[in-house]
């Protein structure tokens, strides 16, 4: 049957054998768009609906009123109506990522421009905070990619240290050539993060101190964006963390990926 779609695993049996295991994945894959195409479209309905009363709530806070009950409202109401904004847009990027049959090695991408564009988000960022970011970025070294989805895992993860790191920190950017290809490396000496929760974080929502992110104002989807986005590149997030010392959030990309110098 040309419409069922089947899983195959290949295993060791015994000292001569292979067992072949074929799973029929069909109804599943099935769900699984469905589940993809609700998301999404739920995410793009909601977005007009939240635009209009976020508009309204702003042009309100600066409405004159006597009740400070009233000027307390409209202030929560329009940072809440700006969070789910922000969770709705990254519900977005992550359907997107999910439905993208873009193919990486069309285009070339100038990581060294992309990521000078995120310093200077970044330093805005850190107004507040006051750490010491430091980007260490190999010149010329492009790659084959997706711009908006690599400039959306790597900032993901620059923001992230610059939240989680107590004020007057240190955040360290690299982007360099290694042995076997090119490293992107965020380090941090923020709160760190417990090994239990490590291999868990880039779940969807997936939160280690739920109070303290929402505060935050992130959606909870930002790592899960950057292993959709490793993923369609071929690669994986790596991440290194020591509880009250910090972490370090890294990816590698294959020497294939690699651009050379004369191609744009
Ligand atoms: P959000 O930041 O919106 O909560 P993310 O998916 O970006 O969602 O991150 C998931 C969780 O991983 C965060 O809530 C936080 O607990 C943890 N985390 C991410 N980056 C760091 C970091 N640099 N240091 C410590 N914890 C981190």
């Amino acid at each position: 049957n040309p419409n069922k779609i089947l899983e195959y695993r290949i295993m060791p049996y015994g000292e001569e054998h292979l067992l072949l295991i074929v799973r029929d994945v069909t109804r599943l894959s099935q769900l699984e768009a469905m589940r993809k195409d609700f998301v999404a479209n739920v995410s793009h309905e909601l977005r007009t609906p939240l635009t209009v009363i976020s508009g309204y709530l702003e042009l309100m806070t600066g409405v004159d009123t006597t009740d400070p009950m009233v000027s307390k409202a409209v202030t929560e109401m329009e940072a809440q109506s700006k969070r789910m904004k922000n969770l709705v847009e990254d519900l977005l990027v992550l359907s997107r990522i999910e439905a993208s049959a873009e193919r990486i090695y069309e285009r070339v991408v100038n990581m060294p421009e992309v990521l000078r564009q995120i310093e200077t988000e970044a330093q805005t960022l850190n107004k507040e905070k006051g750490h010491t970011i430091r980007f260490h970025i190999e010149p010329d070294l492009r790659v084959y990619g997706i711009e908006t989805e690599l400039r959306s895992a790597c900032s993901n993860l620059i923001f992230n240290a610059i939240h989680y790191t107590p004020a007057n920190g240190a955040i360290d950017v690299y982007w360099k050539r290694v042995h076997n290809g090119v490293k992107f490396s965020v380090v941090d000496n923020g709160c760190g993060i417990e090994q239990a929760h490590i291999s868990r974080l880039t779940e969807r929502f997936y939160r280690v101190d739920k109070g303290r992110s929402r505060s935050t104002g992130g959606s909870g989807l930002g790592l899960s964006i950057v292993k959709h986005v490793l993923s369609h590149h071929n690669s994986k997030l790596e991440i290194k963390s020591k509880l009250g010392q910090g972490s370090e959030f890294s990816f590698r990309l294959a020497e294939e990926i690699i651009a050379e110098n004369n191609k744009s």
